[in-house]
């Protein structure tokens, strides 16, 4: 799976997880912040009812006045009153059929009223009209008189002629069957009672209105939401309308049977206040419930209320279920915005770093690569390390296969890991062969302790550089290898294995033999000719001596032989044999003159820059480890000069031999060597900054035995004088500031 899709899916799942997480605070917040909407959408719901409910009974009350006040009531009354005392009920009965007449029309047209009645004080407050709808198909009709009954015991008979006014009398609403109702159903009544008054009299006649409950009931109920239950209860919480189980309200002349609050504890509050409120609650199953209350007070007399429950789950629904769509709508569409947002920055984040990844490969397969180098921020930077490390990789690569050297990395088991061309060219194994396999091939049988050691030192992180040792190749040929080895640290900085650069050393070595069997020959060479030299001295210094005797025991024979006297014989033969012997040697010293003076020199046309150089060097060689800076300064295009150069690289090197030794006690040790053309001569100048000349022997340098080294001979400068000289040069000395200068020349050569 690609990274920018892994990055893409990592994203929309976040996205999708937040979303979510939000969506769910979000609507939890909403849908609680939603509760009391709910709530006061079931008060309001409540007041509604009650507004019906108490709009049902005022038009009762107001029926009632209007009756009351009515032409056909009032002179019914009035007639009756007046003739009652003689009459009893029986007066006025022309009266009294207006009014009934009027009170059937009244039932007729007004379904409330189960039965309207005018009830006298006379004969036990006895019904005087009664109008129900007990007729043929229930319609209205005006009770036969033997019907009548007497109302005087009735609870409602005193309080109904104590009212003044627009006062009117209120019953609580109780169930119940009219007498004479055959198979009816007890009915939920409230009966309403108002006095026939007339100024100055007392009142003879009430006016009693018994409302049937039962179509306002019918239409609160109706107008109840499917979710809610609504209960109706009087002051004491006995049901009037009982919503959960309509079918089972009844009751009784006294009242209805059954407590709100019996079966729904928590209604309790709700019932005490006088005030609409809404309550939550849980119901017998122990569901939260939202209840509202409003109690009405119905003709300003009878308290009741109106309860409404609902589950508030239910309740919620609608608007828990809108806000789920809203929520849903707005997290579809931040979730789509998200995660294409998402989608967009994990492909611009991944391609670069893809690119990356790719060019690594790329790199491992020789292929060219390009990277994000000018993209900004991090992967930029990343990018730019990248081809930074991977050109340095390069540079390494091509020295490693380039390098003369051979160069190979192993592990700290010695197991080889890189091989270049020069290794395999050294050693004769090819890379596929060499890598993987352990370096002790490269080592002979008696070289491993050695490796062993190396190995150990390494893993500790030592280095070892030049280090002379002997390898042995593919065919089993031993060869002298000069090994530098470094440790190759992990990036944690532990050491994890070593790199080898190893140069074959066998020919330098050879080399150095030779030199140094050069250097003991070209020594003997010289020691060689440095005895000819003095040999030459010492036959041309013993020369005179020699004739000198000679010619002085000569003398002393004849002067012997002159005085003739026999005893000097003796000293004559000895003075004979003396001369003979100084014969002997001078001609011994002489041969030798002749033996040295015949001595083949080499002489030929030489530059001088080469002789000089070669002179230098093997007066450097002697030099050992004493620290000299040595500038050579030789003039270009000089010409050529006529000379052995064995002869006068000898010059050299004994006057660069002086000046070294002269400097051995000095800090600042400089020599310095030039040529240069003067005259038609070319000029040799060796300077040093060492101790300049012993007073002693600064006017006798050039003679034999002038010396104050302790193993010196003094013969040197001498025969460098007689070399440069026989060479048709001069050879001088001077001191400087700094030290000394020998300075010689030599004719240029002729044509
Ligand atoms: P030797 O080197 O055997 O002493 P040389 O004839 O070569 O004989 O030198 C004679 C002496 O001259 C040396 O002992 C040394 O005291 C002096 N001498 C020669 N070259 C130098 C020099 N460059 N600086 C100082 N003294 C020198």
């Amino acid at each position: 799976m690609s990274l920018a899709l892994r990055l893409s899916m990592a994203m929309v799942c976040l996205t999708a997880a937040t979303t979510l997480t939000a969506g769910v605070i979000v609507y939890r917040q909403s849908t609680a912040a939603a509760l009391p909407l709910a709530l006061d959408a079931l008060r309001s719901h409540t007041a509604l009812l009650a507004d019906d409910l108490l709009g049902y009974v005022d038009v009762a009350r107001e029926d009632l006045l209007v009756m009351a006040q009515s032409p056909a009531v009032r002179e019914y009354a009035d007639e009756a009153e007046k003739a009652s005392p003689v009459q009893g009920w029986h007066g006025a009965p022309r009266q009294r059929a207006r009014a009934a007449r009027l009170l059937v029309a009244l039932v007729t047209i007004k379904l409330r009223y189960d039965q309207l009645r005018i009830i006298g004080r006379h004969e036990n407050g006895r019904e005087v009209v009664r109008v129900d709808r007990q007729g043929p198909g229930g319609a209205a009709r005006s009770v036969a008189s033997a019907a009548l009954k007497a109302r005087a015991g009735s609870p409602y008979f005193e309080p109904a002629f104590a009212r003044r006014g627009d006062d009117v009398y209120v019953s609580t609403i109780a169930y119940h069957r009219e007498e004479g109702g055959g198979e009816r159903p007890a009915i939920p009544t409230m009966r309403l009672g108002k006095p026939v008054l007339f100024d100055g009299r007392d009142p003879q006649f009430i006016l009693m209105a018994d409302v049937d409950m039962r179509p306002i009931f019918a239409r609160l109920s109706s107008a109840l939401p499917p979710t809610s239950t609504m209960y109706l209860v009087d002051e004491a919480g006995h049901y009037l309308i009982d919503g959960k189980h309509r079918d089972e309200v009844t009751g009784n002349e006294t009242g209805p049977v059954g407590r709100i609050q019996d079966e729904l504890g928590g209604i309790a509050p709700l019932l005490a206040s006088t005030k609409p409120a809404v309550l939550a609650l849980q119901d017998a199953d122990g569901r939260p419930m939202a209840a509202a209350s409003w109690p009405v007070l119905l003709v300003g007399a009878q308290r009741v209320t109106i309860l409404e429950l609902a589950p508030i789950a239910e309740l919620m629904a609608p608007t828990n279920a809108s806000i789920a769509r809203a929520i849903l709508a707005v997290g579809s569409v931040a979730g789509v915005l998200a995660a294409l947002v998402a989608v967009t920055v994990s492909y611009r984040v991944s391609h670069p770093l893809r690119s990356i990844a790719d060019a690594l490969v790329d790199v491992t397969r020789g292929r060219p690569v390009s990277l994000p180098v000018r993209a900004t921020g991090e992967i930029g930077a990343l990018a730019r390390g990248v081809a930074q490390y991977l050109e340095r990789e390069s540079l390494l690569g091509a020295l490693v296969s380039s390098s003369i050297d051979a160069v190979l990395t192993k592990t700290l088991d010695g197991t080889i890991t890189s091989w270049n061309p020069a290794a395999a060219a050294l050693y004769g194994y090819s890379a596929d062969e060499a890598i993987g396999a352990n370096i002790k091939m490269l080592t002979p049988v008696d070289r491993r302790a050695e490796l062993e050691e190396i190995m150990q030192g390494l893993a500790r992180g030592d280095s070892l550089h030049a280090y002379q040792t002997v390898g042995i190749d593919k065919s089993g040929k031993r060869l002298d290898v000069s090994l530098t080895i470094s440790p190759i640290r992990s990036p944690a900085g532990v050491v994890v294995g070593g790199s080898t650069i190893a140069r074959d050393i066998t020919r330098t070595l050879a080399d150095a033999r030779q030199l140094r069997k050069l250097q003991a020959e070209t020594a003997h060479a010289a020691r060689v000719d440095t005895a000819g030299q003095m040999a030459a001295t010492l036959a041309h210094e013993l020369n005179q001596p020699l004739t000198a005797m000679i010619n002085y025991v000569r003398s002393v024979q004849r002067t012997l032989e002159d005085r003739g006297r026999p005893e000097d014989d003796k000293v004559i033969s000895y003075a004979q044999k003396a001369m003979e012997q100084s014969r002997r040697a001078a001609d011994i010293v002489r041969k030798v003159s002749t033996f040295i003076g015949n001595k083949q020199s080499n002489v030929c046309h030489q530059m001088i820059n080469p002789v000089v150089e070669q002179g230098l060097e093997l007066a450097l060689l002697g030099a050992g480890k004493q620290s000299v800076i040595v500038t050579r300064d030789y003039a270009e295009g000089l010409p050529s000069v006529s000379i052995d150069e064995v002869q006068i690289g000898q010059v050299v090197a004994n006057l660069a031999r002086n000046a070294l030794e002269a400097m051995a006690s000095v800090s600042d040790a400089r020599l310095t060597i030039r040529t240069a053309a003067s005259d038609g001569t070319v000029v040799v100048t060796i300077s040093d900054t060492g101790t300049g000349f012993d007073a002693s022997i600064r006017d006798h340098l050039f003679e034999p035995f002038i010396t104050n080294k302790p193993g010196g001979m003094g013969f040197g400068l001498n025969i460098c004088r007689s070399l440069i000289e026989a060479h048709g040069g001069t050879l001088m000395a001077e001191e400087s500031v700094e030290g000394t200068i020998f300075r010689f020349t030599l004719p240029a050569a002729q044509g």
